[in-house]
């Protein structure tokens, strides 16, 4: 029998689940809920019903797992503890400086009601995370390194079009190619915020605004922008919406470090990725691990679990056969 899934929450990440359950034959999407008027939300699946999100508790012996596809800022610290009471949950919590409380708040609710509570998957945190560990236990001595994009950064692009003047904006976050070959060479550089990355903005201003101005206003704010180097570029809505509608990211996991009694040879370990959709391929680890916590439960496994503790056989369609024979 398929393992059946609920999205809970219709945003880019629900969209991205929802196209990803149609790759794995063996899930199923049983139902998708929102806090918005359920009627007013289109999904892609036929005949899979749209629900309020005040009923999902009615669905608890029809959904294995749910997966949870809130905003990391305000969304999940609540839906994530409060679903784990229902359902296996698995959700993509993204402030990393927030996880442990997160991590507590779902383990206590996820033990109480006996179901695995499944945080931070995704690809940062997630799968930058799992290759930092492995990196970091093959190469104790090392040094790590975390490049991002090129990409859109949501936030960056909202703090633009806070400014006044400004109709839209679209923000890339792009690696320095001069700082990955450094690292890459095995130099150990240390580099500050400015020399990794650099800030593209593409800004539609209303008409008569103060181009100048912004630009000044871009460039200088603090936390955001002030410690790049950023290039402001105005541009017209038409060429937003053509040049500039996808969701694009990715990013590079480096480590580097030395083995032999005098550190005589040097390694470098790296991950990338380069992703035409962060949402949908964030959605593709996210069904990957709803997988996992499904299996992980039947076992009789409960409480808050992150990337760190899942065997990666429990994330596989195949049984362990076929991965022995196939991938070992
Ligand atoms: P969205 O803003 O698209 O969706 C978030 C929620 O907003 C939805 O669940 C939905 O809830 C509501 N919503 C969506 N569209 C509308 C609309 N038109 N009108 C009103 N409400 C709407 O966020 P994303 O799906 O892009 O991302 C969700 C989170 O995923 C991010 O906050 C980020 O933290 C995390 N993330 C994590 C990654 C990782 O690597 N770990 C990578 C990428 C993202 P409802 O249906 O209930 O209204």
């Amino acid at each position: 029998m398929a393992i059946r899934i609920g999205i809970f929450g219709y945003g880019n990440l629900g969209k991205g689940i929802e196209c990803a359950i149609k790759h794995n034959p063996d899930l199923e999407l049983k139902a998708v809920f929102t806090r918005r008027n359920p009627d007013s939300v289109k999904i892609l699946t036929e005949d899979v019903k749209v629900c309020s999100a005040e009923d999902a508790s009615k669905w608890k012996d029809e959904i294995d797992v749910m997966i949870l596809c809130g905003g990391s800022a305000t969304d999940l610290p609540v839906q994530t503890p409060k679903l784990a009471e229902y359902f296996n949950v698995v959700d993509s919590f993204d402030t990393h400086a927030r996880i442990p409380e997160h991590f507590e708040a779902v383990d206590e609710a996820a033990k109480k009601s006996g179901h695995v509570g499944m945080i931070s998957v995704g690809w940062d945190p997630g799968m930058f995370s799992l290759n930092r560990l492995y990196a970091n236990c093959i190469l104790p001595g090392g040094h790590d390194y975390t490049f991002w994009g090129k990409g859109v950064s949501q936030g960056h692009s909202d703090a633009i079009r806070r400014i006044a003047g400004v109709k839209d904006a679209r923000q890339y976050t792009i690696p320095v190619e001069s700082a990955l070959e450094a690292v890459r060479s095995g130099k150990n550089p240390e580099l500050t915020t400015r020399e990794k990355h650099t800030r593209e903005c593409f800004v539609v201003a209303e008409e008569g605004a103060d181009l100048k101005k912004i630009e000044e206003e871009i460039v200088t704010m603090p936390n955001y922008f002030a410690d790049y180097d950023t290039t402001v570029h105005f541009i017209s809505e038409e060429e937003l919406q053509r040049d500039h509608a996808g969701i694009p990211h990715g990013g590079f996991v480096i480590r580097t470090g030395s083995t032999g009694w005098n550190d005589e040879n040097k390694h470098v370990i790296e991950y990338s990725l380069k992703l035409d959709s962060n949402p949908e391929f964030t959605s593709s680890v996210l069904v990957a691990y709803a997988r996992a916590a499904y299996r992980m439960n039947k076992e009789g496994q409960t409480g808050c679990k992150t990337v760190f503790d899942v065997a990666p056989a429990y994330l596989s369609a195949q049984d362990g056969a076929e991965l022995r024979k196939h991938m070992l």
